[in-house]
């Protein structure tokens, strides 16, 4: 068997330590996992009965930062700052109990938003795909693993804009905590090794403009840092 042509190269992360890369195989995502955002977006109260999740592709990585290009189609560009988790099990019906042992590793990352599609598609009640999925979407620091830091259940999570902070939180307020989240995501698809989680925004999403220096930090663990070109 031979390939009709040369297979996409596999998206990959840096590790923090280490001269492997961390080689990628899905992106999920949940919404709405800290309350001030979910009211900024609108949201009636958030049920904990009723997460909600949505994927990038792999290729929407742009790892490390750097140049990050602002996207066709949309006028209205947001950051959502993020802790990223990486997975180096995965695996069906995940016990959240068991969900350390599958984790490699913590980063940060940006969740970009095509918000003007995003909310003309929540209007009709359609897919977010357009707003969420499109190229380089996902912009995601050097992975920080396990065996240095543990699994933190306390940091500040912060983003700046050109210097000025525009989110700035603690990941200890995310409704849903990291097991939970990928226990939910195993029920629902079976997780892999080199899956990433983005864990939802705090307050303070807006917009981008190209020539935007761009700085997020999981302080102590993982920093990325970018220009919107
Ligand atoms: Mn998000």
């Amino acid at each position: 068997m031979s390939f009709l042509f040369e297979p996409p190269a596999v998206p990959s992360l840096p590790i923090i330590g280490s001269d492997a890369h961390f080689p990628m195989h899905r992106i999920y995502c949940i919404g709405r996992n800290y309350a001030e955002h979910a009211k900024e977006m609108g949201a009636q109260a958030v049920s904990r009965a009723n997460p909600v999740f949505f994927m990038k592709p792999a290729d929407a990585i742009v790892a490390g930062g750097g140049d990050i290009p602002y996207p066709p189609a949309t006028h209205e560009l947001h950051h959502e700052v993020e802790m990223v988790v990486a997975l180096a099990k995965g695996g069906r019906d995940i016990d959240a109990a068991r969900v350390p042992d599958c984790v490699f590793g913590y980063g940060v990352g940006l969740d970009l938003t095509r918000r003007d599609l995003q909310a003309a598609m929540k209007a009709k009640g359609l897919p977010w795909d357009v707003a969420k999925g499109f190229d380089a979407s996902a912009p995601v620091s050097s992975l920080r693993t396990v065996g240095d830091i543990g699994h933190p259940a306390h940091a500040r999570l912060s983003f700046a804009v050109n210097g000025e902070v525009r989110q700035d939180t603690d990941i200890a307020d995310m409704i849903f905590a990291v097991p939970e989240i990928i226990a939910e995501l195993s029920r629902l698809f079976e997780l892999k090794a080199g899956d990433l989680v983005f864990t939802g925004t705090p307050a303070g999403v807006g917009p981008l403009l190209r020539g935007d220096r761009v700085s997020a930090e999981l302080h102590g663990i993982a920093t990325l840092e970018g220009r919107i070109v």
